[in-house]
């Protein structure tokens, strides 16, 4: 039996509040991380069998990392992207560590670093995908430094103001000269 300062939990089912009961799995997320300054943060919940941690979130075992890094960017993560950690430490949860990415960089990081010295050319698919990942609510911050391009670049492609023809949704413009019909 536990000690009788255990918290208990308790379903709230007379009057729930969505946005309470979301904090609350926020807090408990966190309660499960032992942070550093410095270096990896450790889950200290439950793993799965590759070592990566696990959360039951929103009906679902859920893979923390993936969490870590949404919760603190605001990003969901694209479906073709993969969650990827820059210290190889699958139970690490340090939202610095981790970035949305494809599976060909996450295995070969030598990619990545091509990426950042190519300074600004992307191809369709790219745009496209950052298109995508910004309606899923990536920072741009985020998009310029993984695409190796500048902030004001990756604001002109979501708002369609650069390659408008490649596809992928624009971000509602929110110009005062252009009032909806
Ligand atoms: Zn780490």
């Amino acid at each position: 039996m536990a000690g009788i300062d255990a918290p208990r939990r308790r379903k709230v089912t007379a009057d729930p509040h969505p946005e309470l009961e979301e904090a609350v799995a926020v807090s408990r997320f966190w309660a499960n991380v032992k942070r550093s300054d410095e270096g990896c943060w450790i889950w200290a919940g439950s793993l799965d069998g590759n070592g990566y941690g696990e959360f039951f979130y929103r009906g679902r075992n859920r893979r923390a990392h993936e969490l870590a890094l949404s919760f603190t960017t605001g990003e969901k993560r694209h479906e073709s992207l993969e969650t990827c950690h820059s210290c190889d430490n699958p139970p690490c949860v340090n939202p610095g560590h981790l970035r949305f990415d494809t599976r060909k960089s996450n295995v070969d990081d030598m990619v990545q670093r091509g990426r950042a010295a190519r300074s600004g050319k992307l191809s369709d698919a790219e745009v496209v995908l950052i298109r995508e990942r910004r309606a899923r609510g990536a920072r741009q911050i985020d998009l310029a430094e993984q695409f190796g391009v500048s902030d004001g670049q990756i604001s002109m492609i979501v708002r369609g103001l650069r390659w408008p023809e490649v596809g992928g949704p624009i971000e509602a413009k929110r110009n005062q000269y252009r009032k909806a019909a």
